[in-house]
């Protein structure tokens, strides 16, 4: 059923959306079934979807506490092989050379990477345990807002989102900073975000590590992610879709669980995205 608001639902403006998953049935992942005051809705002119209503301070609920970082404290294997997968890519896109701003910076990995792999790399992080882990290894690491970080207009050749984008309430005023604190010809790379329309999406439904309505307010099919990112009047020029890490237990069951994702990730229905884009 096609339900119409007052007020646009979808940056795109449209006000008409259908609802896909319903309040009582919205989960989060890892925290099993629990009830929750939003839905997932579907936009009808653009398709994007969204956590609806908007949580209150979206882009701070991930943020708060330390035991977010201590997944990332634990892990820095894993998430240096994802992130050098991500820096790797923005290097194809826009080599060194240039001056980088990661926005949402963690602990501050993709920026030593960055700047390992040769760019003059600047992180922005609103956790201030994140931030000062990052300061600690000698990363330069701030804990603002990009509206406040006040940099001046054309300063960074790249800005990296890696599992960011899904968070920003204000996705295209987001896009549109980026876009003023590019040069021309710099590179936007979004990286990391969610894949709903990727197969663990359709295959673990609820429990879908994608799905926590609290922190992930957008679900990004590669066509609605370069579609908005266009929207904010960029070019996109790469597009890739992959499996980020899931822990698969022992057994049978769990041997073909890992097949399907490996199968479905060939098939380009990996469950993550990157999207590269170029200011002109
Ligand atoms: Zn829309």
């Amino acid at each position: 059923m096609i339900r119409v608001e007052t007020i646009a639902v979808c940056p795109c403006g449209s006000r008409a959306y259908k609802e896909i998953l319903r309040a009582d049935r919205y989960c989060t992942y890892g925290a099993g079934v629990e009830q929750l005051d939003y839905s997932l809705i579907e936009c009808t002119a653009c398709g994007l979807v969204r956590t609806w209503p908007m949580p209150e301070h979206a882009e701070h609920e991930p943020f708060r506490d330390e035991s977010f970082l201590e997944s990332y404290r634990r892990r820095p294997a894993l998430y240096e092989h994802y992130l050098g997968k991500t820096v790797n890519d923005i290097v194809r896109l826009k080599p060194p050379p240039a001056r980088l701003l990661d926005v949402g910076a963690n602990i501050g990995t993709l920026v030593e990477l960055a700047v390992k792999a040769g760019y003059d790399a600047t992180g922005l992080e609103l956790n201030q345990a994140g931030v000062e882990y990052a300061q600690g290894r000698g990363l330069d690491v701030r804990c603002t807002t990009l509206e406040d970080a006040g940099f001046e207009p054309e300063s960074f050749d790249v800005i990296s989102m890696s599992a960011v984008a899904e968070h920003v309430p204000d996705l295209h005023e987001t896009f549109g900073e980026c876009k003023q604190l590019l040069k021309r010809g710099g590179l936007l790379h979004i990286s990391n975000s969610p894949n709903f329309g990727g197969f663990g999406a359709r295959y673990e439904k609820e429990l879908w590590y994608g799905l926590q309505p609290t922190g992930h307010v957008w679900q990004y099919t590669p066509k609605t992610l370069k579609d908005h990112v266009r929207r904010a009047g960029f070019k996109v020029v790469d597009v890739t879709k992959y499996n980020l890490h899931r822990d698969f237990g022992r057994g049978k069951k769990e041997r073909l669980r890992r097949a399907l994702f490996t199968l479905a990730e060939r098939a380009g229905l990996g469950d993550a995205i990157s999207v590269g884009a170029v200011k002109p």
